[in-house]
């Protein structure tokens, strides 16, 4: 199914504002929220894509995301992402929290005729390896992942109960999920709420549980995944793919996957940022004489022209032939690390020809003046 879009998920223009988006997010959570849509399906998936897109368009750096490459750039058509370091994604909840007011319950918007609130469950993230040579970085991958996880039970579609058996109100807890302790302090009675032991939370218990699931509406499976890595990813860098984690227990909310991405080095060219570094060797003659030489890239080779007289050390620079950055702000380069081999051995007629050469003008040390930037070189490669 095509996934719609974020900002229309939310009703919201492209250019809403962070407390627009807040605003219209709670109206549809209030509006959705399975306390007030039991048993409906439908409520119950507008309020999962409306958490979604709230979680992308809440985050400044998915929401640019989002912007420029749309659900492409999270992660394939499974779901919202972004890159970010090491940091793990923000909670949902924690983002909930601040809307409903630090508790993720709901019993303030229930309307009052039920008079409960209920906890819903999260599935917990996943965090999967990926491991990527030069060239799916440098062009973008999609990759099939086997990932073994908690997956919906399908015997009784995640709801954990046993064929039509029904669920009956948590006695403990009178339905709420919460039990209420009152404890008399110095300051007076002091009131505390955790959550019910009996059903967990769930205000519910179910009659006749599910067989395959003990009544947990997950069991241990495993799911093939379509991910797209995008262009220029590097090292240690994290991807999140919402709703692509671990099942939650009775219908909740799926967790999250995170995907750590690992890079496997080129045999020849050495990653630096976006830019890539190829070490070159020519030979003397070469150097002296100048001419046409064949440098690596991650597309294949490449001719480039040898001035004569070219120097080892000299670095030249091919613009664009790097990485990709990964927010789509250009390309990097390609830099050619020139060296000049010289000889371990010699042939006594060879080594004639270089001492009747040692002689010549031509064959002394002459510097010119590129070179004097050694010292500021040197300087900052130690710095
Ligand atoms: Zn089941
Ligand atoms: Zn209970």
């Amino acid at each position: 199914m095509a996934k719609r879009d974020y900002y229309e998920v939310l009703g919201v223009q492209k250019n809403a504002t962070a407390d627009e988006i807040k605003k219209a997010y709670r109206k549809k959570a209030i509006q959705y929220h399975p306390d007030k849509n039991p048993d409906n399906a439908e409520a119950e998936e507008k309020f999962k894509e409306a958490a979604e897109a709230y979680e992308v368009l809440s985050n400044g750096d998915k929401r640019a995301r989002y912007d420029q490459f749309g659900h492409a750039g999270m992660g394939g058509a499974t779901g919202g992402g972004g890159f970010g370091g090491f940091s793990d994604i923000e909670d949902i909840f924690s983002q909930f929290g601040d809307i409903f007011g630090g508790h993720f319950g709901f019993g303030g918007f229930g309307g009052g005729s039920r008079g409960q609130s209920r906890r819903v469950n999260k599935g917990s993230n996943l965090r999967i390896k990926v491991k990527l040579d030069l060239e799916e970085i440098y062009k973008g991958a999609d990759k099939k992942i086997k990932v073994n996880k908690y997956i919906k039970c399908d015997s009784c579609d995640g709801s954990g109960a046993e064929g039509n058996s029904s669920h009956s109100t948590c006695d403990t807890c009178n339905g709420s999920g919460q039990v209420i302790r009152i404890q008399n302090t110095i300051l007076g009675q002091m009131q505390t709420s955790s959550t019910c032991p009996t059903c967990n939370g769930d205000g519910k218990i179910i009659k006749n549980k599910c067989k395959k699931c003990s009544g947990e509406g997950i069991v241990k499976g495993e799911e093939v995944l379509d991910i797209h890595i995008p262009a220029g990813v590097a090292e240690g860098m994290q991807m999140s793919v919402s709703g692509k984690g671990n099942a939650a227990r009775r219908g909740g909310i799926n967790g999250d996957l995170l995907v750590v991405i690992e890079e496997k080095p080129h045999p020849e060219l050495v990653r630096d940022g976006n830019d890539l570094i190829y070490s070159l060797y020519i030979s003397v003659s070469e150097a002296a004489i100048g001419g046409q030489v064949e440098v690596p890239t991650v597309d294949g080779k490449v001719k480039i022209k040898l001035e004569s007289g070219t120097q080892p050390g000299k670095i030249l620079r091919l613009r664009g032939k790097g990485v990709p950055d990964v927010n789509g702000y250009g390309r990097g380069d390609l830099l050619v690390n020139i060296n000049v081999w010289i000889p371990k051995k010699l042939s006594s007629e060879e080594k004639k020809i270089l001492e009747k050469l040692a002689g010549s003008d031509n064959f002394k040390p002459n510097p010119d003046n590129s070179d004097k930037n050694f010292f500021q070189r040197m300087k900052s490669f130690f710095e």
